[in-house]
């Protein structure tokens, strides 16, 4: 048994909701970079112990994480979720709502640069956010985050690690140049504190100064 399983199994992450539209996912030939079980049961979590209601997602995919996210929230938080894909949001929107988040959740499609412009002079705010979608934008979608951001709001990123490419200091792609950027900013930034993880691909949190 490998370490993995071994936390798998023991604390219980396999959960009837999330198989189904990770199968779904499959049958729809969809990209299978849903987060993981255990970031799912992080993210419920995080959002809970934050007292989050307004979660901003960003990247939808079918979304298993905005159920994980959904599931954090009491019965009066929202989730404001991103996503490019029209096909992606309206299956996503289908699986919050079979999950029982049907009235807790909006989507926004299109690219997430003009929903987070919207959202900015439509003058909302959040107390937990989670980005996870096109790698070169993570900075900028940080920008937009910080601008929208309660005081003592979580800023959570998947992928920072970017299957270890990130620690090839040669590498320029546009991911690992715009991840680079993303984790200067936020490790730099003096609202925030931030810590960096080895969960799935690299899972980072921060916390905006109160
Ligand atoms: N958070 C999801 C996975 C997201 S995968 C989960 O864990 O369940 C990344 C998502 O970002 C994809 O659905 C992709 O369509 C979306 N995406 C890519 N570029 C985008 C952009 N410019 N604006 C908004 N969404 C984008
Ligand atoms: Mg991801």
């Amino acid at each position: 048994m490998d370490r993995d399983r071994y936390l798998h199994e023991t604390f219980g992450c396999d959960d009837p909701v999330l198989t189904r539209i990770l199968e779904r996912m499959k049958e729809r030939d969809m990209p299978p970079i849903s987060v993981l079980p255990s970031l799912g049961r992080l993210l419920t979590l995080l959002v809970k112990a934050a007292g989050a209601k307004r979660v901003l997602e960003i990247g939808a995919l079918g979304g298993y994480s905005g159920v994980c996210l959904a599931r954090g929230l009491g019965r009066n938080g929202t989730l404001t979720s991103l996503e490019l894909s029209p096909t992606f949001a309206e299956f996503a929107r289908s699986n919050l709502a079979e999950a029982g988040f049907a009235e807790q959740v909006r989507y926004r499609v299109g690219p997430a640069i003009s929903s987070l412009a919207s959202l900015v002079l439509e003058g909302a705010r959040f107390d937990f956010v989670f980005i996870d979608a096109d790698k070169p934008n993570y900075a900028n979608y940080l920008e937009y985050a910080l601008q929208m951001a309660l005081p003592g709001a979580l800023i959570c990123a998947d992928n920072v690690l970017l299957g270890d490419r990130i620690l090839d200091s040669a590498n320029q792609d546009a991911s690992v140049v715009g991840m680079r950027t993303f984790v200067k900013r936020l490790t730099s930034d003096r609202r925030l504190e931030s810590v960096g993880l080895p969960i799935g691909d690299g899972f980072a949190i921060a916390r905006v100064a109160r």
